[in-house]
């Protein structure tokens, strides 16, 4: 079966359809493609890159059905082909706030006002930073949050990764392919990735571990150029020199929009039931943005399903 791709930056003239998604990543692609096989009226607004931050992962090898891995970005350009077969309309524009009314929801964004039936709020992730002095002045000039973006600019460095969850260790590899050296900074004295990753890395030369430690500077004139970094154990700091840093050290939820509109918790995700309702009716949330213990495309994909299934039915039952 072939899949045709449309343009991604095409100007909609309706302006009412059944289900509105927020976010184009793993979660609101799979929601489009159940909604759009529902035969819903369905639109996707996407802010940044269609894929989310999938697209940006070089290899993604515990999704089902790749016995080799793939590259996030193929994975989410055939969901993107997939979900633009059945009929949803992707649009290039971010919602900036909902209005809740009665009997229909109305999305905003800059290039004019929605009315859609139902809500998946499906708006992912962005990466924390660490908020230490220097990180906004090195960012773009020694410090990055997207290895696949950036890795090249590397070749033969030596640099530092903060951060040995599954994402550091996971980019870590990838960098390994174009830098000299890689010295990894960890907070707690032990690292958080799966148990194989962590024997993959190990298994290379060219790097460092070290635990137990909390970075607490960038350094440099116009380009950084190193990073202070204290022993938690003996309160000793250290300069190490690096020609860049990748940061990984959590995940911001992309709710600001969202405030005072749905329930969120404490760290900003949006609280559902386990029908992936809000405390708002007709809107549903799926993916990485809502209160989960695992934020992976697996489940990402699993709640887009699922959270379209309850948004059919909502209109259903009106
Ligand atoms: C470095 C790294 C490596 C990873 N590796 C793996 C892996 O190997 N395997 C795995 O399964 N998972 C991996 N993940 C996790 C995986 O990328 C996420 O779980 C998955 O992308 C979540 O999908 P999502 O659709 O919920 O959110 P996202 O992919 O974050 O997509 C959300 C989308 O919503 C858009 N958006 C936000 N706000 C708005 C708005 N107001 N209006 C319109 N659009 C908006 C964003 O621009 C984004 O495109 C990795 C993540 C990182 C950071």
């Amino acid at each position: 079966m072939e899949f045709t791709l449309g343009s991604e930056k095409e100007e909609i003239q309706e302006r009412a359809f059944d289900i509105g998604i927020i976010g184009a990543g793993p979660a609101g692609l799979t929601a489009g493609i159940y909604a759009a096989r529902a035969k819903l009226k369905t639109i996707i607004f996407e802010k940044v890159v269609v894929g989310g931050l999938a697209a940006a992962t070089d290899k993604i090898e515990n999704y089902p059905g790749f016995n080799k891995g793939i590259s996030g970005e193929e994975l989410t350009s055939l969901m993107e082909k997939q979900a633009k077969y059945f009929g949803v309309k992707i649009f290039s524009e971010g919602v900036l706030d909902i209005d809740t009314q009665p009997n229909s929801k109305v999305l905003k964004t800059d290039r004019g006002d929605f009315t859609v039936k139902s809500v998946i709020i499906s708006s992912g992730t962005s990466p924390k930073s660490l908020n230490v002095p220097g990180e906004k002045k090195f960012r773009g000039k020694g410090i990055s949050y997207c290895a696949t973006c950036d890795a090249p600019f590397f070749q033969d460095k030596n640099i530092a990764v903060i951060g040995c969850g599954n994402s550091g260790i996971q980019e870590g590899l990838y960098l390994l392919k174009f830098v000299k050296k890689i010295t990894f900074i960890e907070f707690l004295p032990y690292m958080t990735a799966e148990k194989i990753l962590q024997d993959r890395i190990r298994s290379h030369k060219n790097v460092e571990f070290l635990l137990n430690s909390q970075l607490t500077s960038f350094e440099g004139d116009n380009n950084l150029s190193g990073i202070k970094v204290k022993d938690r154990e003996t309160g000793k700091e250290k300069l190490i020199s690096v020609d860049g840093a990748f940061v990984y050290v959590g995940l911001l939820p992309n709710t600001d929009f969202l405030r005072g509109k749905v329930e969120l918790d404490d760290a900003g995700f949006v609280k559902t039931s386990g029908l992936l309702e809000t405390s708002v009716k007709g809107i549903f949330a799926a993916g990485d943005v809502r209160t989960t213990p695992l934020r992976q495309v697996a489940t990402a994909v699993g709640d887009g399903a699922l959270a379209a299934e309850m948004a059919v039915k909502y209109i259903e039952g009106r």
